[in-house]
């Protein structure tokens, strides 16, 4: 991967869109301004009363469980879905009546469903440049996407990864003021996956705006200005990464061995003696003799209580970390505690800003 350079460089000019508050408090138009959005599928309550702000050059992530509604919001957004309530504003306008317009400067990814079976990525990225004043580079694009070798594959032999980042590349040729990507790294292998992390770190460190779905939470820890989780079409925390980490409070983690290295076994009662002296609940951590201590602050008595219990039994202290909690965690706490029925909906077209318009499903 080399820089995004020119191939992703050149955010055009703003147009007036409503203000919020940028992570360090400035006042920044909204690239995207969603209030009270409500979508149902049939008698399913799919989007219920949901808000979502994306300031003008910060990467969002939107985050939650399968089934959350991030998609829906993103093809929402896209202008391919209709809803029933609330405003949703993308670049100042309307996303499925104002599509033409925002067709310049917002980039999708289409899906399996948009690209011609028969159609090779070169041709394909080439075609796509020419709808645009002002593209990237076709062939620097495939390069930095790393699909030269695959240029004039037909699509439908493509891999599930090389289609995905056929996808990416045609949502970044028109060098987009937005870039709205939903799980652009699904179907990658981890080099691929490298790769794309490594552009998204480049566009956002050249200013530009993306919406992020993803189930990549170390790659969101690292990049995005702010998380927003969603949980049945509700939010259920916003914050930037490290609020949200916050939240979740500091871990201690350990791994006990016995004095030739093998896993200590060590009596569920006894854990559980040892987790009251250290102040907490000591909980199983994904492998032999490995346990962690949540929601406490890593205690230097705590940590010195633990080595003379170790050495009072013989056992080996093998492994030791007291840190914050990982954004993986508080996410799987925050859907953990998410409520699990939505309320029966009163008057669809009641809430607020119902008369910005309701688009009509359009794919
Ligand atoms: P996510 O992207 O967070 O996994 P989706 O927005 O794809 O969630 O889906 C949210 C819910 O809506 C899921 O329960 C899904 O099965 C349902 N759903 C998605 N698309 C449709 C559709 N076209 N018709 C009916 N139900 C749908």
């Amino acid at each position: 991967m080399t820089a995004a350079g020119g191939a992703v460089a050149a955010p055009r000019e703003p147009s007036p869109e409503a203000s919020g508050s940028a992570r360090d408090g400035r006042d920044v138009p909204l690239a995207i301004d969603v209030r009270g959005l409500r979508k149902r599928y049939g008698a399913l309550q799919v989007l219920d009363n949901l808000d979502l702000a994306v300031p003008r050059g910060e990467l969002v992530a939107l985050l939650g469980p399968n089934g959350a509604g991030k998609t829906t919001t993103v093809e929402i957004l896209e202008g391919y879905r209709g809803w029933e309530a609330g405003d949703v504003r993308v670049l100042g306008m309307h996303p499925s009546r104002d599509r033409a317009a925002l067709h310049a400067r917002v980039g999708l990814m289409l899906q399996n469903g948009g690209i011609t079976p028969q159609g090779r990525p070169g041709e394909l990225v080439r075609l796509h440049a020419r709808f645009y004043a002002d593209p990237a580079d076709p062939d620097e694009l495939l390069d930095l996407l790393g699909l030269t070798h695959a240029a004039n594959r037909r699509y439908k032999l493509l891999s599930g990864g090389e289609k995905q980042r056929l996808s990416l590349a045609l949502a970044l040729v028109g060098r987009p003021e937005l870039l709205l990507l939903d799980e652009p790294t699904a179907g990658m292998d981890p080099a691929a996956k490298a790769a794309v992390r490594a552009l998204l770190g480049d566009l956002r460190s050249l200013g530009r705006t993306i919406l992020l779905t993803t189930h990549e939470l170390a790659d969101v820890e690292r990049l995005a200005d702010r998380v927003v989780v969603i949980d049945r079409g509700r939010v259920v925390a916003a914050g930037t990464p490290s609020e949200l980490v916050a939240g979740s409070g500091p871990v201690l983690r350990f791994r006990l061995a016995n004095g030739d290295g093998t896993v200590a076994a060590i009596d569920s009662s006894e854990l559980g003696t040892l987790g009251q002296a250290l102040g907490g609940t000591l909980e199983p951590d994904g492998g032999p003799g490995r346990h962690r201590l949540a929601g406490r602050a890593p205690d230097p008595r705590a940590i010195a209580f633990l080595a003379d219990w170790c050495a009072q039994r013989g056992l080996l202290l093998a492994e030791l970390q007291t840190s914050g909690g990982t954004l993986e965690e508080r996410f799987l706490e925050l859907i953990a505690v998410a409520q699990p029925e939505a309320e029966p909906e009163a008057g669809m077209g009641a809430a607020s800003g119902a008369g910005r318009g309701t688009g009509s499903d359009a794919a």
